[in-house]
């Protein structure tokens, strides 16, 4: 007999069914919840329907999976016996919440529920349970508009109309305020919010056509589904997109009975983090709201107070917390972001999960955790005097939690990146600024953004595909706005405070933010915004400072920060652990200069054909061409004696610069053409002849559309490029050779020391590898013994042929060292053009469309099919010589999951743009310690 599957896990009276590893089952809701219940915190019973089940609700056409509804009475029959009340009816009625919780955190994309089981019977029985008719009368209204609007799609709009109208009309009215004086929620009576209730009611009927459900288990059925729906909702699906999730089945449901926090003033709930998610700092973080239910601090609906303050008005809460705080983190060696309610002093909690940080609290947590203790013994020995913390937390707490390796491998690329994002000039002085300041809000996120205004998410992202930058401002922001909060450089809310959406979803990005300025007020129709008389418009710039959460007009001056000093602690324990050096590709002294700063051990490619670009020296260029347009071996011999100087002196400077580290100067590699203009461009056309007729040289149109015409090819890609130039123009790697090893000597000769790799690109062949390695000796050695110095150097080559990777036996044999050119071989391995595959590559990794890679392959080495040409040209070549250098100089080589497969070949090192070094140093120290 076929068993059916189990979608559902209990958890409650301390036992769990689930566990909290299994997050890709119960999501990450879900996990949290069963393992804060196997560790003896205090957490409401419920069950978590897996993430199973909406994957195979979705796949069904959004039909339940046979067997759920069963096992879901099940396990409300089980809550019942547990919890001794009875779902939706009785004396003490169950009321349940409903809740969302995918395997990765996805804040507010997914929908909740709170108050189900509430009916008109339920109602009574709640009133006189709880002894506040209010209070029962608050949380029908609550639950009638979140089941209305998120299992029915009634617009939520239209209960807070009602609710607002009925404040500002009613209850203003009653209590004789006038205009100016807010009225808020807690001020609405009994009375008045029964009539609320029944208003709620109507818009339920005319927006549905039939009443408000009754039945519990109508409601839950309709709340469930409703969850699953969201997975696919258009605002899930966009965070999914930018946060680069993928390969999740659905969410999961966590039902849990509800406890309450609006129960009058010895409740309350909040959002707190065990460590400062914006500095990393070791104190207790969080905020607060008193008697008030839990979806109103998310929200950020209301400004709440912060945490400390619950010291002072429920001293043993605050210490059970507190406690709380000690043990999750010890057990999950984690900062975590927590929820609570306290329902009539009693604390209960709702949430555990990893807490999203900004950049800089990523590095101060991880260096502190793995350096200090958490929380003094003193203090921890207090809270296990009292009670509240198991003596083991109390000792785990006092000392780091995690070791070094831990640290290496929680920091994320992205975090690195992040952290050079830009902050304010630190030379503006503090009177500049004043003049122009327009208010001041909650700093939420540090950084700082400049840009122009955006009252939309729509318009932020508009605006920033034309390549402005915006800062999006919004009364406070919800899911629907990812898309433009991500898009925008900064985010300004008028609402909410530091745990609010807005808060957390820029947190995760890094992304500088400002909330809770509520000074501000803007008004969307008129598409502007106004601090008392001071009026900004859509499209005015603005500059938020999110350290100071001061907003100002215009635009500021913006520099890279410095990086804190956990930072620099951090990236010496990845050099210490890494195996894989880590180079860095760069042209001129100031890029190798920058990369040494961040660490970089060496140049793994230096593109010479770069050099002869610059702008301000436009007789570079015309050399260049003059030697392309010589018609026999002498005038190009020529030409080359004048661009001889300036290769060698560039050489020099980044030898200079390089101070004794290996530098690979790469000799020319592009075809000729490229030096020119088009044929068929008249323009360009006649400034290569005015521009050579400047300097000296007697050119007509002509002469450079009859060269262009003879360059020409039909595949320049795999035309008279790389070495086969050298095999052609021996003269052109002798200028090179020359200029390379008369910048060494130069260098030498000062004392400074030069160890230049000299690297030949393209190569196809062993034969004809070395007759340009014969040739490179020849010239080089010459010099050396010329000018009596002592000057080591390499000659290898690139291997960016998949024939070069097939023959790289024997091609070691003439080779000191292999660097992959991995943009190359995979363009030739898989027959993609890096330049055009643009076009239609997205849908080969577009999980939705064809999903044949998971990654963009000229990003992310494809390691199953180029990978495999690397590992067997790393084996081939070393074979034929064991002390092959190899290393990698394509673009892979700064990225984390390529540098993972390098380290796993057995390159000796990486090389990479400069401002990747750093998060090439940290993956291959996470590789190394994998
Ligand atoms: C490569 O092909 O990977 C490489 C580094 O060379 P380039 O990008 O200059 O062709
Ligand atoms: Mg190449």
């Amino acid at each position: 007999m076929a068993t059916t599957r189990r979608w559902v896990y209990f958890f409650g009276n301390g036992k769990a069914d689930g566990k909290g590893d299994q997050k890709e089952l119960l999501g990450g809701k879900g996990a949290g919840l069963a393992e804060m219940t196997r560790i003896g915190l205090t957490v409401p019973g419920g069950f978590t329907i897996t993430t199973e089940a909406c994957a195979a609700y979705n796949d069904r056409g959004q039909k339940w999976p046979v067997g759920l509804e069963k096992q879901v009475r099940q396990m409300i029959a089980k809550l019942e016996r547990t919890t001794k009340k009875k779902f939706g009816g009785g004396k003490n009625p169950l009321l349940v919440s409903v809740r969302s919780g995918a395997a990765q955190s996805m804040p507010g994309m997914m929908e909740t529920i709170l108050n189900l089981g509430l009916n008109d019977q339920s109602l009574e029985a709640l009133a006189t349970a709880s002894n506040s008719l209010r209070f029962a009368l608050d949380a029908y209204r609550r639950f009638i508009m979140m089941y209305g609007a998120t299992a029915k799609g009634i617009d939520r709009g239209l209960f807070d109309e009602a609710f607002d109208r009925l404040k500002d009309t009613t209850t203003r009215n009653r209590l004789g305020r006038d205009r100016n004086e807010k009225v808020i929620d807690t001020d609405v009576s009994a009375e008045e919010l029964s009539k609320l209730v029944d208003t709620f009611k109507d818009i339920y009927r005319e927006r549905c056509g039939q009443d408000f459900p009754q039945n519990p288990m109508e409601q839950l059925r309709g709340a469930i589904s409703a969850v699953f729906d969201s997975w696919m909702f258009d605002k899930a699906v966009t965070y999914r997109r930018v946060e680069n999730i993928t390969g999740l089945k659905g969410t999961a449901v966590n039902v849990c009975q509800m406890v309450f926090g609006n129960m009058g003033d010895d409740c309350g709930t909040g959002v707190c983090f065990t460590r400062d998610p914006s500095t990393g700092e070791c104190v207790f973080y969080g905020d607060l709201l008193i008697n008030v239910q839990g979806e109103d601090v998310v929200a950020g609906v209301r400004t709440p107070v912060p945490l400390a303050e619950l010291k002072t008005l429920m001293p043993d809460v605050y210490r059970q917390l507190e406690a709380v705080r000690v043990m999750l983190e010890v057990h999950y060696k984690e900062m975590q972001d927590l929820e609570f309610t306290i329902e009539r002093g009693k604390l209960y909690m709702l949430q555990c999960r990893t807490g999203k940080r900004s950049p800089q609290a990523a590095f101060k947590i991880a260096v502190d955790q793995a350096t200090q203790k958490l929380m003094t013994t003193a203090a921890a020995n207090r809270l296990v005097r009292r009670k509240f913390l198991p003596k083991k937390y109390a000792t785990a707490a006092s000392k780091p939690i995690i070791t070094k390796e831990d640290a290496i491998r929680r920091i994320h690329a992205a975090d690195v990146e992040r952290l050079f994002y830009p902050v304010l000039d630190p030379n503006l002085t503090r009177d500049e600024l004043d003049t122009r300041l327009v208010t001041e809000g909650i700093g939420a996120v540090p950084g700082a953004a400049c840009g122009e205004v955006a009252f939309s998410a729509t318009r932020a992202e508009k605006r920033a595909q034309t390549g402005a930058e915006v800062v999006l401002v919004r009364k406070e922001t919800s899911p629907e706005d990812v898309g433009g909060m991500h898009a925008a450089s900064g985010v300004l809310t008028a609402t909410g405070g530091k745990t609010s959406h807005a808060a957390v979803v820029a947190r995760g990005w890094g992304k500088c933010c400002i909330v809770g300025c509520d000074s501000l007020s803007i008004d969307y129709d008129a598409k502007q915004m106004r601090v008392e008389d001071h009026v900004i418009r859509e499209g005015d710039t603005i500059t938020l400072d999110g350290a100071t959460g001061r907003v100002f007009e215009g635009a500021t001056d913006l520099v890279r920060p410095k990086a804190p000093k956990e930072y620099q602690t951090l990236m010496n324990w990845c050099d210490a652990h890494r195996r894989l050096g880590v180079r860095t590709n760069a042209d001129t002294p100031a890029d190798a200069a920058r990369a040494v700063e961040l660490g970089a051990e060496g140049i793994g490619l230096c593109r010479t054909e770069h050099m002869f670009f610059d702008p301000k020296q436009p007789e570079r260029i015309r050399s260049m061409r003059e030697m392309i347009l010589a018609e026999d071996e002498e005038a190009r011999r020529k030409a080359l004696e004048k661009l001889l100087p300036f290769q060698t002196s560039d050489f020099e400077g980044i030898f200079r610069a390089m101070n004794g580290k290996p530098v690979t100067v790469r000799l020319l590699d592009p075809p000729l053409h490229e030096f020119l203009p088009q044929a068929d461009n008249p323009g360009g056309v006649q400034d290569v002849v005015d521009e050579l007729r400047a300097g000296g040289k007697d050119v007509t149109p002509e002469d450079i559309i009859r060269r262009v015409e003879q360059l020409h090819e039909a595949n320049p890609m795999l035309g008279h490029r790389g070495c086969r130039l050298a095999i052609a123009f021996p003269e052109i790697l002798e200028m090179q050779v020359c200029a390379i090893i008369d910048a060494a000597i130069r260098c030498v000769k000062d004392g400074i020391k030069v160890f230049p790799e000299i690297m030949i690109p393209l190569s196809i062949d062993p034969k004809e590898l070395g007759i340009l390695v014969e040739h490179t000796r020849e010239i080089a050695d010459a010099m050396i013994k010329d000018r009596g110095v002592k000057l080591k150097y390499l000659v290898g080559t690139m291997i960016e042929t998949p024939r070069a990777a097939l023959l790289s036996g024997p091609i070691a044999g003439v080779s000191d060292f292999f660097s992959f050119g991995t943009n190359d071989l995979t363009q030739f391995t898989m027959a993609l053009s890096r330049d055009d595959a643009g076009r239609f590559l997205p849908d080969y990794v577009d999980e939705d469309k064809a999903g044949v890679f998971g990654d963009d392959p000229f990003q992310s080495l494809d390691i199953e099919g180029v990978g495999k040409l690397v590992r067997m040209a790393c084996r081939d070549g070393r074979s034929e010589k064991s002390n092959l250098k190899l290393g990698i100089c394509g673009e892979h080589g700064g990225d984390p999951k390529s540098i993972f497969f390098c380290n796993e070949a057995g390159l000796d090192y990486v090389s990479c743009s400069p401002l990747r070094v750093p998060i090439a140093r940290l993956a291959a120290a996470q590789a190394a310690i994998a």
